[in-house]
């Protein structure tokens, strides 16, 4: 059974999640405050973690940054408060995988949990079979000064690798396998976060900016990723 943690201070989200947790096949862990939260993720080795931000003793952004920072790979969603929040929780300084805003319904909060699962196994099964048409050469996909290494997910631009979060690596390598094509926002939101994700574009744009802005690249006739206007994006 898949267990997935909860931190969040508030006992009626809190109480909610678990009950659906548990209705829906998974068995849920809590922690009412951040130092707890952090000590249960540590020895329980949750499969994913629920993430409030504003939590008493430590808050969601530095539990998410001293997981990543001991090597945690282990996907989490952050519980936003406000729509403000959403760029800085996706971002490489934070490293999350995911964000969904409060008030938010238990049916999309459950989508998004069995998106991220599904996602992350999927990868996880690619990286321990090595196979995948590119992967396969070990060599990796060259583009200008851009050398992107599937295999053992590393990019390394201009002879500096770059530190990218697991979603910017997707992403940039489903635009690298399917250089020259013009990928829409719903191809791309199926292809690196589950096809439940469709119509939510906002989270790919978001993600393009980070990208583009870790790899130099940041107007729209970029060298690496070019925007399509009213379609998508593709990499040259
Ligand atoms: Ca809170």
């Amino acid at each position: 059974m898949q267990k997935i943690l909860i931190i969040e201070d508030e006992p009626n989200i809190r109480e909610l999640v678990l009950y659906n947790l548990s209705q829906n096949g998974y068995e849920g862990l809590s922690a009412e405050d951040g130092l707890q939260g952090l000590s249960v993720a540590r020895s329980d080795k949750p499969d994913l973690i629920l993430l409030d931000i504003m939590l008493p003793g430590k808050n969601g952004y530095d539990i998410c940054k001293e997981l990543r920072a001991e090597g945690s790979k282990t996907p989490i969603i952050m519980l936003t408060a406000r729509n403000e929040e959403i760029d800085k929780v996706l971002g490489l300084e934070f490293g999350a995988d995911d964000y969904i805003a409060k008030p938010f319904g238990i049916r999309e909060l459950m989508a998004r949990i069995k998106a991220v699962l599904r996602r992350y196994e999927s990868n996880g099964e690619q990286e321990a079979s090595g196979n995948g048409s590119v992967a396969a050469n070990g060599a990796g996909i060259v583009i200008g000064e851009l050398t992107i290494n599937i295999e053992r997910h590393e990019v390394i631009l201009a002879g500096k690798s770059l530190e990218l979060t697991l979603k910017e690596f997707d992403l940039l390598r489903v635009l690298a396998e399917n250089r020259g094509r013009v990928m829409t926002r719903d191809q791309l939101l199926d292809k690196v976060w589950g096809f439940e994700y469709i119509g939510e574009t906002r989270t790919v744009d978001v993600h393009v900016r980070y990208l583009r802005k870790k790899l130099g690249d940041e107007d729209n006739e970029g060298k690496y990723i070019q925007t399509v206007r009213g379609v998508g994006y593709k990499m040259p």
